[in-house]
């Protein structure tokens, strides 16, 4: 097995480990491989290991490997960087999810700008769960307002949750504010009411296992895959 092929791998493995730890269906939770900086070719190679889901957090770069990869079948491409407005149409036009929504007016203008011909764009609305020094994400107290009014929006699904917090030292710590957006997932999925609002989006190389353990669906891996940046 080539070096990238034994890293997938391995990122498989923990992620069945820290379900079966967690008791958890190692099935219950999605592996989207993050491939910003690193080539279309490279995304390639994962993709013809059976997997599906790619992350892009730049714009014009994930458009242009979407293009390049158009031939092979299956892949869905998911929009998890920072949004500015004027950037939205592309990411409408071209990706099949947004993991970083974080206020009404770029959710508004994906929808507005979602065309006809594609199904609706998936969304999660980043929640800056522990009010990290990035200060992405919409605040917790203002999540629900925001959820209620992306929810109605024609053109777009509202799926979930996405969380980045700081990087934490320690299983314990890392843990503790996985379980705190798992409680405002499962408070917002009780007072929303909507079927497919099923989606967690939280973990990265670093901590995957704390956020499996806390609920996560979906964890986000780059570094563990495709080597250092
Ligand atoms: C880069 C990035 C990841 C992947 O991080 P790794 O530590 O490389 O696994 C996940 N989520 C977001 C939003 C990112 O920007």
């Amino acid at each position: 097995m080539d070096e990238l092929s034994k890293r997938y791998q391995a990122v498989r493995e923990r992620i069945t480990q820290a379900a079966l730890q967690a008791g958890r269906n190692p099935d219950s939770v999605q592996l989207l491989v993050v491939s910003k900086t690193f080539g279309a070719d490279n995304v390639a190679q994962v993709a013809a290991l059976g997997q599906c889901d790619f992350g892009e957090n730049y714009v014009q770069e994930g458009v242009d490997k979407i293009a390049a990869l158009q031939g092979v079948k299956g892949l869905v491409w998911h929009c998890i960087g920072p949004l500015q407005s004027n950037k939205t149409r592309p990411v409408a036009e071209h990706f099949d999810w947004v993991h970083s929504v974080d206020r009404l007016k770029i959710a508004q203008r994906l929808s507005e700008q979602r065309p006809a011909h594609l199904p609706p764009l998936q969304v999660c609305l980043q929640v800056n769960i522990d009010g990290g020094a990035t200060k992405a994400g919409v605040v917790p107290a203002e999540a629900l307002a925001l959820a209620q009014a992306v929810a109605v929006l024609p053109r777009l699904v509202l799926r979930g949750l996405m969380t980045i917090p700081e990087p934490s030292e320690t299983f314990e710590a890392q843990l503790a504010v996985h379980q705190q957006a798992k409680r405002m997932f499962d408070d917002l999925k009780a007072a929303l009411n909507l079927p497919q609002f099923d989606t967690l989006s939280m973990g990265m190389s670093a901590d995957l296992e704390a956020a499996v353990q806390a609920g996560s669906t979906l964890v986000r891996v780059g570094t563990a895959v495709f080597g250092a940046r």
